[in-house]
Formats: C-alpha cells, sequence, structure tokens
C-alpha cells in the first residue's frame, strides 16, 4: 500500500468525531490493507512505530524535525519555526513546506509520491536505531529524505509518527474494535482479540495474526517470555461486608498491600528483564532486582508479577511511593540503587518453564510461587492469611497498617480464581483505610487544560481542568478544575512539565461543555493523583453526563504525579459513577 492511501485514512479518522465512525473506517482500512503490513497499519494508528514494550521510539525532538523539514524544503529553520508557530503543528508546517523540495533529493524524488508504508516504517525504525556518533546528522538525513519524497499529507503524518504526536484519539481497544469488525463481522466480537493483545501486549502482532490466521490463530496466542502482559487490576468497595460479597469465594486470602512500582519480571535461564505497569522496560533502572530474580528463582523460565517497594533494609521499613520514582532514571542508576534500596515483594506467577499458569486458580499458583521463589529479604512473597471469616481478615488488615502498610488486597481463592490480565476483576479487591469512611482515597486523573494564573500565579496556571477516562467511548470526560495541593515547586513547574502537550485547539476524544473552557488545551498525557472529599452532580462537567448534568470532584487536591500510569489508566468514568452511588447510599 502506498503511505498516501494511509495517509487518507488518517485524516478521515482524525476529522470524525464519532468513534463508530472511526471504527468503521479503521474497519475499511484493515480490510483494504495487506496482511504483511497490517501491523504497522496498527502501531502507526496508535502512534508507535513497533509493539510499546520493545522501547523502538522515533521520539525526535523538536528541533531537529525542525532542522529535517527545512532540509527538504531546502528553507530555512527560521522560516519552518514561525510557520509552525503559525499553524500550531509542525506537521502542518512540513505539509506547507511540500513543493519545495531541496535539490540534494531530487533522485530520491520520483513521478508522483511512491513512498510505500514498508518505506516510511523502515526509515523510521532506521531514526530509532541510529546510534553513537553521527547518529543525530544520520537521523536528520533520513526523515529529510521521507520528507522530500512525499506530498503535503503524507508530511503531515510522517512528522507526527517521527515526533511522536500522531494523537489520532484511536486508543488500543479502538483499534480492537476496528479489527473485529473488518475480520469478524462486528465491533461486539472483540473479546477474543482483547484477551490475545492482553496476553502480547502488541496490538501489531494481534492484527497480523487475525489477518493471516483468523479466529483460530487469534486463540492459540499464548503467554511468551520478554512478551509482557498487561496487569490484572483491583476493585474497590467501601466496606469489608460488601468485600465477603463480592469476591465471589468463600475462602479468602487477604495479601499484605505495597506502595510501590509493579513490576513483571520474566527471567528466561541467565536472563531477566522487567516490564513496569505501563508495559515499559525497565530492565536498566533496576538492576538490583534482576540480581534477586536471578538469585532466588528456581525455575529456568518465569515471569512473576509483583511489587518493587522503597525499603530500608536496616530500620526493616518501607517508604512511600514517591521515592522509588526516583529510581525511573537512565543515569547514575548504581548511584540510585544504593541511595534508593528496594524489595521486590511478587505476589503471583504467570508462567514457568514452557507453560502458562494463566488459568490455573490462585491457590495453586499461590503454591507454585512459593515453592519457585527462595525467599530472603531482598525478595520476598507478600504476606497473607486466608480465611472465611471477617473478622480475620480485618485482623490482618489492622495488622498491615501497624507495620505501615498501606492496606490488602483480597483475593479469592474460588473458581473465579484465574489471572485475568488487563482485567479489573472483582476476584481481586483493594481495601484501604480510606475506603471506609469517605471518599479520601485517591484518585487518578488526566490533565486535559489549564486556565492562566493571576495574582500571585501569574506565570505559571491558576488551575488545571482534570478529566477521568471514560472506557466505553473513548473519550476523556471532565470531573473538575484543580486548584491546590500543589507545593510551590510543582506549581512554578506547571507550564514547563505540561509544554509538550498543549496545543491550540481542544484535541479529539476529549468532551468538554463551553462552560468550563480552558485557556490552554493539553492532549491527554499527564496524569495525576488528586485526593478529593466528595462527588456531587455537576452542571458543568461532561463525567456521566448524559446531556443532562455529570459528576464532578469538590475540593480536589493536587498530590503527585504518577508517571507509572498512562491516560488510558486513569480513574474511569465509571469508577466514578460507583463511588457516587456508595456515597448516596
Ligand atoms: P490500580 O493498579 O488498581 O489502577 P493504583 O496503581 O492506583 O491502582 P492502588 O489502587 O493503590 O494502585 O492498588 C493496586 C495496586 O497495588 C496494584 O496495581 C499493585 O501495583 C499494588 N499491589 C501491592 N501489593 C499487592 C498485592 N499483594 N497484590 C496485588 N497488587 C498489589
Amino acid at each position: 500500500m502506498k503511505f498516501e492511501v494511509l495517509a487518507q485514512y488518517f485524516e478521515k479518522i482524525e476529522e470524525t468525531s464519532s468513534r463508530n465512525k472511526m471504527i468503521s473506517i479503521m474497519s475499511d482500512l484493515f480490510t483494504e490493507i495487506d496482511e504483511e503490513i497490517i501491523d504497522i497499519a496498527a502501531y502507526f494508528l496508535t502512534g508507535d512505530i513497533a509493539a510499546d514494550y520493545r522501547d523502538v521510539k522515533v521520539g525526535l525532538g523538536e528541533e531537529m524535525t525542525k532542522a529535517s523539514v527545512a532540509m527538504a524544503s531546502n528553507v530555512d529553520e527560521s522560516e519552518v519555526e514561525s510557520k509552525m508557530k503559525e499553524l500550531g503543528d509542525l506537521g502542518d508546517g512540513a505539509a506547507y513546506f511540500y513543493g519545495r523540495r531541496h535539490e540534494l533529493y531530487q533522485d530520491e524524488l520520483k513521478t508522483g509520491t511512491n513512498l510505500t508504508v514498508d518505506e516510511v516504517h523502515q526509515g523510521l525504525i532506521a531514526i530509532a536505531n541510529a546510534s553513537g556518533s553521527g547518529s543525530q546528522e544520520e537521523k536528520k538525513r533520513i526523515l529529510a529524505s521521507l520528507l522530500a519524497a512525499s506530498n503535503d499529507l503524507e508530511r503531515r503524518y510522517i512528522v507526527r509518527l517521527a515526533l511522536g504526536t500522531m494523537r489520532l484519539g484511536a486508543g488500543d481497544m479502538t483499534v480492537l474494535d476496528g479489527l473485529a469488525e473488518a475480520f469478524l463481522g462486528s465491533k461486539d466480537k472483540r473479546e477474543p482479540l482483547e484477551h490475545a493483545y492482553n496476553v502480547s501486549s502488541d496490538i501489531g502482532h494481534v492484527a497480523e495474526v487475525l489477518a493471516k490466521s483468523g479466529l483460530d490463530g487469534i486463540k492459540r496466542m499464548r503467554v511468551a517470555i520478554n512478551r509482557p502482559l498487561r496487569p490484572m487490576l483491583a476493585q474497590r468497595v467501601d466496606s469489608l461486608t460488601t468485600l465477603m460479597e463480592k469476591i465471589g469465594s468463600e475462602v479468602i486470602a487477604a495479601e499484605e498491600k505495597y506502595d510501590g512500582e509493579r513490576i513483571q519480571a520474566h527471567k528466561d535461564g541467565d536472563k531477566t528483564r522487567l516490564y513496569s505497569r505501563r508495559l515499559n522496560e525497565v530492565t536498566g533502572q533496576f538492576p538490583d532486582i534482576v540480581q534477586y530474580v536471578q538469585d532466588h528463582t528456581s525455575a529456568e523460565s518465569v515471569i512473576l508479577d509483583g511489587e518493587a517497594v522503597a525499603y530500608d533494609f536496616e530500620k526493616e521499613e518501607y517508604y512511600p511511593f514517591q521515592r522509588i520514582m526516583n529510581r525511573r532514571r537512565k543515569y547514575d542508576v548504581e548511584e540510585y540503587a544504593e541511595k534508593i534500596p528496594v524489595q521486590y515483594v511478587v505476589f503471583d506467577i504467570l508462567y514457568k518453564n514452557g507453560k502458562s499458569l494463566l488459568t490455573k486458580l490462585y491457590p495453586e499458583r499461590r503454591n507454585n510461587l512459593e515453592r519457585t521463589v527462595n525467599e530472603t529479604a531482598k525478595m520476598k512473597i507478600a504476606g497473607r492469611v486466608t480465611s472465611s471469616k471477617l473478622e480475620a481478615i480485618d485482623e490482618f488488615f489492622q495488622e498491615c497498617l501497624d507495620r505501615g502498610l498501606e492496606g490488602v488486597v483480597c483475593k479469592s481463592c474460588g473458581d473465579n480464581s484465574r489471572y485475568r490480565a488487563g482485567a479489573r476483576e472483582w476476584s481481586w479487591i483493594k481495601w484501604k483505610p480510606s475506603y471506609a469512611s469517605d471518599l479520601s482515597d485517591t484518585l487518578d486523573l488526566v490533565i486535559i487544560g489549564a486556565y492562566a494564573g493571576k495574582g500571585a500565579r501569574a506565570g505559571t496556571y491558576g488551575s488545571l481542568l482534570c478529566a477521568t477516562y471514560n472506557k466505553e467511548e473513548a473519550v476523556f470526560e471532565t470531573v473538575c478544575k484543580l486548584g491546590s495541593g500543589f507545593t510551590d515547586e510543582v506549581l512554578e513547574n506547571l507550564p514547563d512539565k505540561l509544554e509538550d502537550a498543549k496545543t491550540d485547539s481542544r484535541p479529539a476524544r476529549i468532551s468538554a461543555t463551553k462552560d468550563i473552557e480552558p485557556d490552554y488545551w493539553f492532549y491527554p498525557k499527564y496524569v495525576a493523583e488528586i485526593l478529593s472529599s466528595e462527588i456531587t452532580k455537576s452542571p458543568v462537567h461532561t463525567c456521566d453526563g448524559d446531556g443532562d448534568r455529570g459528576l464532578s470532584l469538590r475540593f480536589p487536591r493536587f498530590q503527585n504525579w504518577r508517571p507509572d500510569k498512562s491516560p488510558t489508566d486513569a480513574t474511569t468514568t465509571s469508577e466514578i459513577v460507583t463511588m457516587y452511588e456508595n456515597q448516596e447510599a
């Protein structure tokens, strides 16, 4: 397929605000495109060039991209700069200069635009892989030659792919809907595709298997080492009695709940790789955990699910979540590993010696985990109690709090206790002290807008517009204005922090009323942890708004940034609705 045809599909998707229309355009694309390159189309639609966990990102900075546009178009960088400012997007800037190609690139200019999807993909991969001395020039040159050989529409999307700012608003689930409609006849048949995606975390691979081997191929897809699974998540309730009712089994295991970073470890012989909650590879950040896993697991190959927690080995004390976030770094890794030591607490085993354990029930997985991991202070198995008595669970919960833990995660020991990758199920329920009393558990909201600061806040933002994620509709819905809880430092840094997400107009897939129109819009990118005291009806917010009034948070206060969460991992609209109903009950 010519890249020009794919670019036309992107344009159509960008222009529609209806999710159903978007799915049907994608379905047309998946039907038309050759099965050999359908994976590329799936990656491009979600703004990537490979599966997330492979860590192949083009990630060209704006400066370098501008230089490439200038090179390809034979104009000055300053001209590109001012056009970009005028149009608000470097992709559109690149498109504007179409027709002014540099003579250096005449060779690459065939008649018309003949770039294929594969050529663009290979070019972007080559940019991502270029390293070492002279690589910056090499990257610029490759991008410039792609741009020189493309028309205006193609330029727009090549530049956006290079910058990592595709932002068509097509989330993974929407792409899966498009695939289901194209190959299975209806988006309502997405379920097996979603399962395949949850165990492989590779949207391109799912598309390719579906196109080449149909539903049978999808059903044969298995867990594999070095391909992270989307983590299973926990529900929450407002009382222990509800917990006992909802969990779906008489015997419950209450496990210690640690406040750290979710880490999935894949051990394959003498190599171990680690993946974050967002499925990025974080092996390089935690050489200590790699060593623990090598030293303390007996299996030849294994996938473990667990939490890395900042820990003082001498005092035997845990540190809160924010501390371990300082281990997110590319440089000075060893120094920080010493400064902020971690304990790796494992609570599940998903694969062992060539076999998936996902369909095994929790009690069997837990036994297997205990046989596989030799516990030490560095790597331990989550402590727990199993009981069918509420009092025993409550007693253990209190004990956990006394030891400085966050609470417990209660797990079903019954027939519903297989590991469901990517799902938030009732067979896991988190229980923290705050759940019972009021809404003082935190929410994770996406920053989508800001209001100019006045007075003491001149020069920064006065408040931020926050949104929940409506999973069913794949849109972000506004739920509050956030103006308090910031430290001076966070407040001062807001403009810098949010700069790369800033855009001139409301991005696609955001639902907001005119009444709360912000001064600045942001692409959904940054997630903040927010504390609030109550959920109320709101005439202006769109969270669960059905043409009538939506829901909003009262007195929201900023707590922390949540770099370990992507916008689609934010608190969902339906979670807010459940919390509102519980609060009103
Ligand atoms: P979520 O992961 O549910 O979206 P979150 O990241 O904001 O939410 P919490 O709501 O505090 O975190 O709790 C869930 C998280 O608790 C899990 O994702 C996991 O990282 C962590 N956790 C700690 N201990 C355990 C345990 N024993 N079993 C399962 N998860 C645990």
